[in-house]
């Protein structure tokens, strides 16, 4: 006997439910399967340039000739739309299931954004409504094969990070990011904790708007303070994948929508966001297991 909402089942219906949900499994698996690397960004307070890294981390890795999905789970603040000039597009059902947007070469993008009415609508959904419809876009978006699935987490350990790392299994690697501020640094704490504790690994900390480059004299003012990544990645005992600096042409990008990397090679912040990605676009060509990150 089961039960479901609130209903008595026979042995017969449990049965068909129990088999459903295997079913679900076995298809959530397979989809997953076709993906060889799953990249999770968190961070543990808004602001810190989540979505920025992950926009930027996923161009990067589609201009190197990746095949890479973009997945924005922030039900109540999807940003990827508009950091990435796609606000208004639809996307086309084929079969009951979801087309991702195309947003150049090798980049597919999927976001609650694309479904909403209207960017004002607000979206009221509790724990287990938001698991359903991250397992949807996991499951029910054509993503194909893929090299690189990056999912970008609304901030903190809530609802949607928790379901995204439970769906994608401890396979999927976590990258954290925090800003210099000592705030930040006890937020972050929070995420590696979080993913440490449901078995997923932490590729590493990116420290962002580290520190401002001078474009007349070339100094650097560390404008939040610094240290605080280094110091965090010690204490948790997971690597700092680099710094980025503060710099107003990020900014610019994210306005005007578009990956700061897609048009900038040269510069400080290229060069920084290109030494952290590095290694992660090495986990494609190295075998498992012998990247310096796997
Ligand atoms: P989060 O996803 O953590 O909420 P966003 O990626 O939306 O943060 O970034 C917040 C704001 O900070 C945006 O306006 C973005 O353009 C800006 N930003 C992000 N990184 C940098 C940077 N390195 N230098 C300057 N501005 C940045």
């Amino acid at each position: 006997m089961s039960t479901q909402e609130g209903k008595t089942c026979s042995k017969k219906n449990a049965d068909t439910h129990c088999e459903g949900k295997n079913v679900a499994k076995h298809a959530l698996r397979s989809s997953l399967d076709r993906i060889k690397h799953k990249i999770v960004v968190l961070s543990g307070k808004g602001g810190v340039g989540k979505s920025t890294v992950a926009v930027n981390l996923a161009q990067a890795l589609a201009m190197s000739g990746k095949l890479t999905g973009l997945l924005d789970v922030d039900v109540h603040g999807p940003s990827l739309p508009r950091l990435l000039s796609l606000r208004g597009e639809r996307p086309q059902l084929d079969a009951g299931r979801l087309e991702p947007i195309n947003a150049g070469p090798n980049l597919w993008v999927m976001s609650l954004g694309f479904l909403l009415s209207s960017e004002r609508e607000a979206v009221v959904w509790r724990g287990p409504a938001k698991m359903k419809m991250i397992k949807q876009f996991l499951l029910d978006v054509i993503w194909r094969d893929l090299d690189f699935l990056v999912v970008d987490c609304p901030p903190g350990t809530g609802d949607e990070p928790l379901s995204v790392l439970q769906l994608l299994g401890p396979e999927a690697k976590a990258l954290i990011v925090t800003t210099p501020q000592g705030v930040a640094v006890d937020d972050v704490r929070r995420s590696v904790t979080f993913c440490t504790e449901l078995g997923n690994p932490v590729l590493g900390l990116v420290e962002n708007m580290s520190g401002h480059h001078c474009s007349h004299c070339g100094q650097v003012d560390n404008i939040f303070g610094s240290g605080g990544g280094e110091t965090l990645a010690e204490e948790m005992g997971v690597p700092l994948l680099g710094k980025i600096p503060l710099d107003p042409e990020m900014v610019r990008a994210g306005d005007e929508g578009f990956a700061f990397l897609r048009v900038h090679s040269e510069g400080p912040t290229a060069q920084a966001m290109n030494r952290i990605i590095a290694p992660i676009l090495a986990m494609a060509t190295n075998p498992v297991g012998t990247s310096s990150l796997t």
